[in-house]
């Protein structure tokens, strides 16, 4: 009966860390592969997935910041140009405190939504709301 209890306590547990990964967040790092005159950023969508955002909302980030066109292939984003690694980072960076992290508490569990046709910034830990750029 013990073992049972504890066993539901440990589920409750994991289902808070899951749905709060607080503290524990890592940025990712990109996987950039330059061919010609293209840059391929090979884990783009888990990338994506790691901010919580849809691939096809990063990918049009990037392709004004880098003002060029890009597509997914596979998961892996191919923009046209030379674009190094290093100003791959940096962008990722950029989008992570534009679109991910609330600036109110700093944490990253946050979600976009739409209101009034503003797209705006939900942080589920401490409620926190703000506008966003809209890039469609
Ligand atoms: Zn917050």
């Amino acid at each position: 009966m013990v073992d049972d209890y504890e066993t539901l306590l440990n589920r409750g547990l994991a289902k808070i860390k899951d749905s709060n990964p607080s503290g524990r967040f890592e940025m990712p790092v990109a996987e950039v592969e330059t061919h010609g005159q293209r840059t391929i950023v090979r884990n783009f969508a888990q990338i994506a997935d790691k901010f919580r955002r849809e691939t096809q909302h990063l990918l049009k980030f990037f392709q004004k910041e880098l003002a060029t066109s890009g597509s997914i292939e596979n998961g892996q984003a191919i923009f046209l140009g030379n674009i190094t690694s290093s100003l791959i980072t940096r962008k990722l960076t950029d989008y992570a405190n534009e679109f991910v992290f609330c600036k109110a508490c700093g944490q990253p569990d946050t979600k976009m939504a739409t209101e009034d046709k503003n797209e705006m910034l939900v942080c589920w830990a401490c409620g926190a709301k703000r506008q966003i750029r809209n890039l469609r």
